[in-house]
């Protein structure tokens, strides 16, 4: 048995999901066609019940979710102004390294992982910049589990004529983009996040109006946005091998997503589910790394107790045997660890992974609440 992974992706998925790729589709046979045209068609009534007048395009592209930014930066950012990167957390810095190395103008703000982004700071550059390009920012930032303050970005941005483009990797799906949502002109994803498909594959929306205004812009031939969409309006084509399994899963994963109720319906489970994580562990505790109101339901940080006793290794090995897989973290100042809440995951897994980590806590003896 594989544990049930708390993990920010891949995610345990739902057995009709993996059972979905049980089939070797041709790519040109006209079943597959069908579902991989439903799957970006689904995409994009997800992203059109908060902009039903919005004319989106999904676009996907083979890989993890770094390939849908890369392409998203390399694609639709413009090449000649500087890009504007906000950064708390290493996706913020990764989308810095993508623009970095396309050669392409780049201004960077940046704050501790454990910083909010400071809003004021990111005004008074706007202001001193007035003639620069696009900003990029990560909306759930995973490294933390931060959710950033898009709407209130949305709006400044608006308010200085700039157009966002969003690494919404760990929360589309599962999280709303609100008020946000006007001010934004792209918003990359991936299958295997709060969508609860198979690693593989991955996608960027994009403004329809923004997309015709960028051939010949991508500095890579297979991230090419442009070139992706024109080849499959033309002939319903991938350029290039199509992932057809994990587009098979993605397909599956997408109703049991409808099903659930949506965007609105899923995120409801992963509230609980962090809701009663927080709780328990705080019950259990440890030190959660975030407060509450900046945090997103998606993965939960926690501080490493600073006891001998405790052994991140040996914690995570009695855990699998318990039946669960956590995360390391990812902070560079801080020791900590990570539970993710998503996937096929609900409240009473989250209740047994709690009398799991009591029962390894009187087993070891460490005091999670222990700081150095
Ligand atoms: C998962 C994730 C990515 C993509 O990571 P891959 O390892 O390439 O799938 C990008 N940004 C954020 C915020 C993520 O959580």
């Amino acid at each position: 048995m594989s544990p049930l992974l708390l993990t920010p992706g891949p995610l345990s998925t739902h057995p009709a999901t993996r059972a979905a790729m049980d089939h070797d589709h041709g790519s040109r046979d006209p079943a597959f066609q069908a579902i991989d045209r439903a799957c970006w068609a689904g995409i994009e009534a997800i992203v059109r019940e908060e902009d039903p007048d919005g004319d989106w395009i999904c676009v996907p592209v083979q890989g993890s979710g770094s390939f849908a930014v890369e392409a998203m930066l390399g694609g639709l950012a413009r090449p000649d102004r500087p890009l504007l990167v906000l950064e708390n957390g290493a996706y913020g810095e990764r989308m810095a390294r993508m623009r970095e190395r396309a050669g392409r103008p780049l201004r960077r703000l940046r704050w501790s992982e454990e910083e909010a982004i400071d809003l004021a700071a990111v005004e008074a550059h706007l202001r001193e910049e007035p003639g620069a390009g696009d900003v990029a920012v990560v909306h759930c930032e995973t490294t933390t589990g931060r959710l950033n303050p898009l709407p209130a970005l949305a709006a400044l941005c608006s308010r200085h004529g700039r157009r966002l483009l969003v690494d919404s990797m760990s929360a589309f799906g599962a999280l709303p983009l609100g008020a946000a949502l006007p001010a934004i002109d792209a918003i990359a994803a991936s299958a295997n996040k709060c969508l609860e498909g198979v690693p593989g594959v991955a996608f960027v929306l994009v403004r329809r109006a923004r997309l015709q205004s960028c051939e010949h812009r991508s500095p890579s031939l297979c991230l090419d946005l442009f070139d992706q969409w024109r080849r499959r309006e033309a002939d319903r084509q991938w350029r290039f091998t199509p992932p057809t399994h994990v587009i098979a899963a993605l397909h599956t994963a997408l109703a049991l997503h409808r099903a659930e109720g949506g965007r609105a319906g899923r995120g409801a489970r992963y509230a609980e589910n962090a809701r009663r994580l927080r709780q328990g562990m705080v019950e259990l505790g440890f030190r959660p790394l975030l407060a509450e109101a900046e945090q997103a339901p998606i993965i939960l940080t926690f501080q490493e107790p600073a006891d001998p006793r405790w052994d991140f290794e040996r914690v995570y090995a009695l855990l699998v045997e318990h039946g669960f897989a956590i995360y390391p973290g990812k902070l560079t100042r801080r020791p900590s660890f990570r539970v993710g809440c998503i996937g096929q995951v609900g409240p009473a897994d989250i209740d047994r992974f709690l009398l799991a980590m009591a029962a390894i806590r009187a087993r070891l003896g460490f005091d999670p609440g222990a700081t150095a």
